[in-house]
């Protein structure tokens, strides 16, 4: 269903971003992954993918606390795929600060690829969307965003959400929407490229009800969960979600239902 479609995901080298740059792939759109690290490992990790799900692969190194390499992403991956359909602005940090002892450097290098990034990498794709009437923007941000315990991350992670209606609302009726992914406590496993339903190599099965660093709130423990927030982006790509736009999507294992 997202063959034609080209989809840049932030922060996709590992975790959820992988996931959902796997599931992207496997409905058909051709990727470009970002991530810091080693350049190397991450361009065999794109002809990995490519291999597996026969789609056209690019990396892009954008470091996302850089404003300019934030808009130089989108700029370089239309400029190589020729297009982007669908930005997923996974990319994040959660430093473990309060407001009273988070360092004012900290707190901007958060505020800078959590929040900042993801309105340049916005503005920079919304032109292209436009003149098309076809887009999608996907932004990941913690349920817990509007509760706090980690200052400059909770910021950040809220102001996402903000963002996310403001966008949708100035963007009703374009064909353009724009949500926000809002996982619980995802315990991130290898991520399995393989495009098959196999545990991943090295993976260890989960016990069901596992006790978990956030105490009982999460009442599933779900190694698979990066595949599950995968489908749902791809859902949120398919022409059935058209009218699902500037909404908070929970996946967090009936925590908020208690
Ligand atoms: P992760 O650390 O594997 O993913 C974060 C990704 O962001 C990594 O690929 C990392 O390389 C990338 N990144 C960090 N700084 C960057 C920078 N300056 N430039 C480019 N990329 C950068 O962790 P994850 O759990 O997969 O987190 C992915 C997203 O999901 C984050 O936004 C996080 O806030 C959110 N989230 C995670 C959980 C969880 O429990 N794991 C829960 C709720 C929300």
């Amino acid at each position: 269903i997202l063959k034609g479609r080209v989809a840049v995901v932030t922060g996709s080298t590992s975790g959820i971003g992988l996931g959902i740059a796997c599931k992207l792939a496997a409905g058909g759109a051709d990727l470009v992954i970002n991530g810091p690290g080693d350049v190397p490992a991450n361009e065999a990790l794109c002809r990995e993918i490519a291999k597996v799900y026969g789609i056209r692969v690019a990396f892009g190194a954008a470091d996302l606390s850089n404003a300019e390499e934030a808009i130089e992403l989108i700029g370089n991956a239309t400029d190589v795929m020729g297009r982007v359909d669908i930005l997923v602005n996974n990319a994040g940090i959660q430093p473990a600060d309060s407001a009273l002892t988070s360092a004012a450097q900290q707190w901007d290098a958060t505020i800078a690829v959590n929040l900042t990034a993801v309105w340049l990498t916005i503005r920079a794709v919304l032109p292209q969307m436009l003149e098309r009437g076809w887009g999608r923007i996907i932004n990941v941000a913690p349920m817990w965003a509007d509760a706090g315990n980690k200052s400059a991350a909770q910021a950040s992670k809220y102001g996402v959400i903000g963002l996310t209606k403001d966008v949708a609302v100035d963007l009703v009726a374009c064909g353009v929407t724009c949500n926000v992914i809002c996982p619980g406590w995802v315990p991130i496993p290898p991520v399995n490229t393989t495009g098959s339903d196999a545990a991943p190599r090295n993976g260890r099965r989960p016990k069901t009800r596992r006790r978990t660093p956030v105490g009982e709130l999460q009442l599933s423990y779900e190694l698979k969960a990066p595949d599950q927030l995968g489908s749902l982006a791809a859902f949120l790509c398919s022409d059935a979600a058209a009218q699902v736009n500037g909404v908070t999507l929970p996946v967090d294992g009936g925590w908020l239902g208690q």
